[in-house]
């Protein structure tokens, strides 16, 4: 009964036991795990029991946990010094090879969260534009800096609390919350206050409210809509940059944006995040310009060293081809065991990404996602928990292959998942 002594004495210490709100457990109910260590696809709890993982960090993991080629980097990154507060090489490398994969990205600047490189990449705007207000949508989770914190997906999705108190309105009066795939209401928006609307952040495919796709012409039509009227427009590829493949989702979909936010892969699992773009928009950035944006960490050079490593390994031939193959064959699994039982179902993925939705159509926006059946997934989430098999403990997050995830894995995630809708559909 290790990890329900760990949580109860947790609960002491640490606000609900967790230091990041869906760790909880809350949702689905239940004791977390306490993770003692993690290899390839597999984790292990503090008991000692398996599990293989498609939770992958919440992403970063996708070449496998404890790869030791990033382990090795890590460690002699290490014995270097673990931060100087002044330049490294190392970061310039990380910064050229950003800018060398994203043809949109003239120039980077890391920082050491998501939620940093968002926050920035906002106020960056603001400041590059003189304008005022922002456009996000609906279940896009950009981290919580206060302006992004509307009607989030991820954790506020999950506890059904879509904005956080704690956030005057004033902040968030220039925050424009519209519907995720509804290009009209952008249009509407940019009618009416178009000449004060700074950027559109958007999460070009959402991960964030479970997997949810953009349809085609959605992000097009963002493009042209900031183009005409002067707006950036902003990717946040936190969760998709070097996920959805190999140039995230605007190598998939040849769509320039104007920034770009990245974290959790480029860090290999270790803190970093980074905005980046149009070289004259990210001159307004401090000490260069007026926007101000620092960090202690900021570049810090063991993250560093696990993101090179990390990005060196998925450029090898053929990492995204397995990747996206694998991630394909579980969801079509899943979808085959899930029929077996006769259980409503349906799921989708993108590269190293996956959705799983119980209801009966591929979801499209905010509303569809929230009629799934999350008592229905609350039971398979603990029946394959229960099999050894860990997925996000929530029905409103995206799920994380990674390339450790080979055959095997899967035969073994298709049996407990035979059971686990078994018992979903009883
Ligand atoms: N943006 C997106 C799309 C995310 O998925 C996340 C985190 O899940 C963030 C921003 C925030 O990143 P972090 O948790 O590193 O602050």
């Amino acid at each position: 009964m290790k990890n329900q002594d760990i949580f109860q004495r947790a609960q002491e210490s640490i606000p609900g036991g967790v230091n990041s709100p869906v760790r909880a457990f809350k949702s689905v109910g239940g004791t977390p795990r306490f993770i003692a260590k993690a290899n390839g696809a597999y984790i292990w709890d503090v008991e000692g029991t398996q599990y293989i993982d498609y939770l992958g960090s919440w992403g970063p993991a996708i070449v496998g946990h404890s790869h030791p080629e990033v382990v090795k980097a890590v460690q002699d990154a290490a014995v270097n010094g673990l931060s100087f507060g002044a330049p490294t090489e190392g970061e310039v490398i990380l910064a050229e090879k950003i800018c060398a994969l994203l043809p949109s990205i003239e120039q980077v600047r890391l920082v050491s969260s998501g939620t940093e490189a968002t926050m920035s990449a906002i106020r960056l705007a603001r400041g590059a534009t003189n304008r005022r207000k922002i456009i996000k949508f609906e279940g896009c989770y950009h981290g919580h800096s206060d302006s992004l914190l509307v009607k989030a997906g991820s954790g506020l999705l999950t506890f059904g609390n879509p904005s956080s108190s704690g956030v005057p309105q004033e902040f968030v009066s220039h925050t424009i919350v519209l519907e995720y795939n509804n290009l009209d209401a952008v249009q509407q928006a940019f009618n009416e206050v178009g000449n004060d609307i700074a950027c559109v952040i958007v999460e070009p495919i959402a991960g964030n409210m479970n997997l949810i796709k953009p349809k085609a012409g959605f992000l097009e039509g963002l493009r042209e809509l900031c183009t005409q009227h002067g707006a950036l427009l902003i990717f946040d590829e936190v969760m998709t940059g070097f996920r959805a493949g190999p140039k995230g989702v605007q190598g998939l979909t040849g769509i320039k944006p104007d920034l770009t936010t990245l974290a959790k892969v480029i860090g290999g699992g270790m803190p970093v995040g980074a905005f980046g773009g149009r070289k004259d928009i990210m001159q307004h950035i401090a000490p260069m310009g007026a926007v101000y944006q620092a960090g202690t960490l900021s570049g810090n050079p063991v993250s560093v060293a696990a993101g090179l490593k990390t990005l060196e390994i998925l450029n090898r031939p053929g990492f995204y081809e397995q990747l996206s193959a694998t991630t394909a064959t579980l969801v079509k699994g899943l979808k085959e065991k899930a029929a077996k039982h006769g259980v409503t179902f349906s799921a989708d993925s993108v590269g190293g990404m996956f959705g799983i939705y119980f209801r009966s159509e591929v979801p499209t926006t905010f509303a569809e996602v929230q009629e799934s059946d999350t008592k229905a997934f609350n039971v398979f989430f603990h029946a394959m928990l229960d099999e050894g098999v860990h997925l996000a403990p929530s029905a409103f997050e995206a799920g994380f292959v990674s390339a450790c995830h080979n055959e095997e894995i899967l035969t073994k995630t298709f049996d407990a998942a035979d059971k686990a809708f078994a018992k979903v559909a009883a």
